[in-house]
């Protein structure tokens, strides 16, 4: 049969985990090393800088082996104690599982209702914040990019918000999706904790997660009294200046990030965060000339980082996903709780081009046509049109 032996790269076009490049796959296929010897304080070190680069801090950051929901226990269990109040906002999916996991710990949760296609309100936080003349409220949480939406949230408008109420709040902000991806500033925006994976714009297999700690979040760490052990900061951050971990590392994955930090530092991140940028223009003017829907209602708050696309009524999602699974082996992301079947995601993030894109949207276009989906034509052409006249006026300006 024609595809029963595919060849070529499957085409990962999923929102994470995304394509690893080939120097990071080498990196990592190397003999893993003693983590307690001198060779390893030196991977250490320098993988603990880069981060911190790259979530421009100049403040704690503490990596673990561990799936990005890991580092969400982390920051609740780290900074908080049994019944504190904290303010969550329903943007998705991934915003409703750190909620759960916030009711599981014995956390009091507040959860702002949402309706999946907006980002958060950062005048009902203030609102909110204001109200809260007690200062009940002991967090803030945030999900900067809701990976089931494709919706963003502008995490410097809630910091003002914040201010503006004058709460004591701390600021926790999921950056799974964003990191790396789009821009970030963990300083700069007054974020208390900044939780992250490895598996998307760091461009690494799952299975490293991240903290970072800002001053007040470090001391609100000493009397926080949910329990912990693993995830405990202390023990980190007592060892990590030396380079060293207080119990075996990931070693192989930190030999990929130490890889992938070098890739995006020598692209440069404000360029990484512009081809993202340009790669969800284009991946929009597709959905717009199919005459597809996009999930995200207001253009401020789209994602760099996957496009959520609605489909027709009476149209199943995930049969037209299988479609293009069978016929163009490539994984598109599916509809998640709320949304199953009823949008597929194109992942437009971490280490792609220009041509990667145009191979994506052209296999979700040809996949509309064998699914029976109504579509117009012409969407992959859109894209196109915007790839080659954006790249045009970069290399004008260049010149
Ligand atoms: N938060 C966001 C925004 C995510 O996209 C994900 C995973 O996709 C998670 C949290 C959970 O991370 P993990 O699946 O690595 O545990």
């Amino acid at each position: 049969a024609l595809h029963s032996h595919p060849s070529g790269r499957h085409f990962l076009q999923i929102p994470g985990p995304t394509n690893v490049p080939d120097r990071v796959l080498r990196a990592i296929d190397n003999a893993t090393i003693d983590h307690r010897g001198p060779e390893f304080g030196v991977l250490g070190k320098s993988v603990l800088a880069g981060m911190k680069k790259v979530f421009k801090t100049e403040a704690d950051v503490v990596i673990y082996p561990s799936s990005g929901t890991g580092a969400w226990e982390a920051a609740l269990v780290n900074t908080l104690s049994p019944g504190d109040l904290v303010l969550m906002v329903e943007t998705g999916h991934f915003a409703t599982l750190w909620k759960k996991m916030a009711v599981k710990l014995g956390l009091r949760v507040e959860f702002l209702e949402g309706d999946w296609r907006h980002g958060i309100d950062a005048a009902q936080i203030h609102a909110r914040l204001t109200a809260d003349k007690a200062h009940e409220i002991k967090a803030v949480c945030a999900v900067h990019n809701e990976t089931a939406t494709g919706v963003t949230s502008n995490i410097a408008a809630l910091r003002q918000a914040m201010d503006d109420s004058g709460h004591p709040a701390l600021f926790m902000v999921d950056t799974i999706s964003s990191l790396g991806s789009m821009d970030y500033r963990h300083d700069e925006w007054g974020v208390d904790v900044t939780v992250a994976g490895s598996q998307k714009g760091l461009m690494l297999p799952p299975g490293l997660s991240f903290n970072a700690i800002s001053a007040k979040a470090l001391a609100a760490s000493g009397t926080a009294a949910l329990r912990r052990s693993y995830w405990d900061w202390k023990e980190m951050l007592a060892i990590n200046p030396s380079g060293y971990f207080p119990y075996t590392p990931a070693t192989n994955l930190l030999y990929g990030l130490h890889e992938a930090l070098e890739m995006l530092f020598a692209e440069g991140l404000d360029h990484v965060f512009a081809r993202h940028r340009r790669y969800g223009e284009a991946t929009r003017e597709a959905a717009r000339a199919w005459g597809l829907d996009i999930l995200c209602k207001n253009p401020d708050e789209y994602s760099s980082v996957l496009t959520a696309v609605v489909m027709p009524d009476g149209h199943s999602a995930d049969a037209f996903r299988k479609v293009v699974l069978r016929h163009f082996d490539m994984s598109l992301g599916q509809g998640l709780s709320k949304l199953s079947d009823k949008v597929f995601r194109i992942g437009h993030l971490g280490d792609m081009n220009d041509l990667t894109l145009c191979g994506t949207l052209a296999g979700v276009e040809m996949g509309l046509g064998i699914a029976g989906v109504p579509h117009r034509k012409g969407g992959a052409q859109a894209a196109m049109d915007h790839l080659a006249q954006s790249s045009m006026a970069a290399l004008a300006q260049a010149a």
